[in-house]
């Protein structure tokens, strides 16, 4: 397939092409087009057409049946999907073909149905006098979209992550330009392809290439003509975004980075905390923001808990590269600081053997640490790759103490089988998303995002349609 831009309804490959790498070999992968402001400028003004004509007169009811017709466009195309996905990602086919593809399609279904039957939202209530005034009066407010929304996205979840924006964004009646991460554009290409197949009319959604800063990206957040700004990536990013951002005072919804916990209490089923562990911490070789890198275990059991932690991940096979050269390198730089600061390397550690293509990719081995102290800089610091320090703890108020202990706040999960700690502990947990005795396990109409560095708002069900809109109050004096 070819990478394409989607302006105005149409597909173009102006703009330098840049090189994609497949991370599974090293290989080269073809290549992706470098989109100059130019082209970023004609998205963001076919964007504002679209508002102004046939899609900005779209109902709720019209919209619910294209996103609709997209998740089946996505559907029919399935293997393509999984495919690219996989190329671009080197992931395990079976991740993308169970988690990544199927939700790829279920964003757009969960927006479909939460629009679908109901009237543009519209709250009434009724003032029987204010202070200081006369009379009552009728207030109601109505939602309006935002406008032409920014929509960039990361390398790790490429079509997920974009749909997940994309889909809620759409819904509320905005025209999107989006752009994908340069290591992962093909699905986000195969996407634009669907949504023209579907007969979005032209300018609502609209597609980018390119890099980050300096380049696509920042032409885009940094764009005038862009009314608000949904981006997932890294925190340094999100910082740079903001600072782009600041000019136009565009409005963000940002879903950032994470250093995130898991609190084993000594009550826990011990094989369903492992078993989570092994999931929660290697799952896509660590390259998902909700990985657990941090894993703090109540001390009377902490000495089996690591044991099965560490020979579970010294028998995992099948596992997936880093996404680049670039990264592979910045996960092996922080195996080696973690050996300087004193840690103990219970598994992996270091780059597997395979004996065959693969060694010319950039795959890490899946790793467990001890005995580093709370302020080394593995303890802290996102590493993104597949590793998790393993520390004791004493006291359910040192295990919150110690989850609280760090600059994010994206996701925690919490062992146990005593149902009152449960609901103590989580509340207390500075994080927006916190799992008791599971991982990952997802409902699209809930809140998800971070606190701290890890995010600004929420998404999924309400919550995005309430970042992607506007309410206007209407004050009628009776
Ligand atoms: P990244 O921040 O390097 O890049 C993300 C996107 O931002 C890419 O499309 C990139 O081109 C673009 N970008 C980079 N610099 C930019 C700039 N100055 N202006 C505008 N756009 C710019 O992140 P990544 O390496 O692709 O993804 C990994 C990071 O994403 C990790 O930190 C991870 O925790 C985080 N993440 C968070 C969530 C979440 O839901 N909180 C989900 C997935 C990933």
């Amino acid at each position: 397939m070819r990478v394409r831009h989607y302006v105005g309804g149409e597909f173009r490959t102006d703009g330098a092409p840049f090189p994609l790498v497949d991370p599974v070999t090293g290989g080269e992968a073809g290549t992706a087009p470098e989109a100059p402001q130019a082209v970023v400028d004609e998205a963001v003004r076919s964007a504002r057409a679209a508002l102004s004509g046939e899609w900005g007169a779209t109902s709720p009811e019209e919209r619910s049946a294209a996103l609709r017709r997209i998740a089946d466009g996505i559907d029919a195309r399935f293997e393509e999907f999984v495919d690219a996905e996989v190329r671009d990602t080197g992931k395990p086919r079976e991740l993308a073909a169970t988690v990544d593809i199927p939700r790829a399609a279920g964003n757009f279904r969960a927006y479909a149905d939460l629009l679908y039957g109901r009237p543009e939202r519209a709250y009434t209530t009724t003032v029987p006098g204010w202070s200081g005034g006369t009379g009552q009066a009728l207030n109601y407010s109505v939602r309006r979209p935002l406008g032409v929304v920014a929509v960039i996205s990361p390398w790790n979840l490429p079509l997920l992550l974009l749909t997940w924006k994309v889909a809620p964004a759409l819904a509320a009646g905005n025209a999107v330009v989006a752009k994908p991460s340069e290591e992962t554009p093909s699905t986000a290409t195969l996407l634009a392809e669907v949504i023209h197949d579907a007969g979005l009319p032209a300018g609502a959604f609209n597609l980018v290439h390119g890099h980050g800063a300096d380049a696509a990206g920042a032409f885009l957040t940094g764009h005038p003509g862009v009314d608000a700004i949904a981006f997932t990536g890294e925190s340094a990013t999100g910082a740079a975004i903001m600072r782009n951002a600041a000019d136009h005072v565009t409005p963000v919804s940002f879903e950032l980075g994470g250093k995130n916990p898991a609190l084993v209490f000594a009550d826990a089923d011990l094989d369903a905390a492992v078993d989570g562990t092994v999931r929660s911490s290697f799952t896509h070789s660590g390259q998902i923001c909700l990985c657990t890198e941090r894993v703090y275990v109540e001390r009377p059991v902490f000495d089996a808990f690591v044991e099965r932690l560490g020979e579970r991940a010294r028998k995992l096979d099948g596992y997936g590269p880093m996404i680049s050269a670039e990264h592979r390198d910045k996960v092996l730089s922080y195996y080696r600081l973690a050996v300087e600061e004193g840690a103990t390397v219970v598994a992996g550690g270091g780059v597997p053997v395979f004996g065959d293509g693969r060694d010319q990719g950039f795959h890490v081995e899946p790793t467990v640490l001890t005995g580093l102290p709370e302020q080394a800089r593995t303890v802290r610091e996102e590493i993104f790759g597949p590793v998790c320090h393993v520390a004791p703890f004493d006291t359910e108020e040192e295990a919150v103490r110690l989850a609280n202990d760090s600059e994010y706040g994206l996701a925690a999960t919490v062992w146990t089988r005593d149902l009152s700690r449960a609901h103590r502990v989580a509340p207390r947990i500075e994080s927006g998303i916190v799992w008791v005795n599971c991982w990952n396990l997802r409902d699209l109409r809930t809140p998800f995002g971070g606190v701290k560095a890890s995010g600004i708002g929420r998404e999924g069900g309400e919550y995005s349609l309430d970042f992607f809109s506007e309410p206007v109050n209407v004050c009628i004096q009776i």
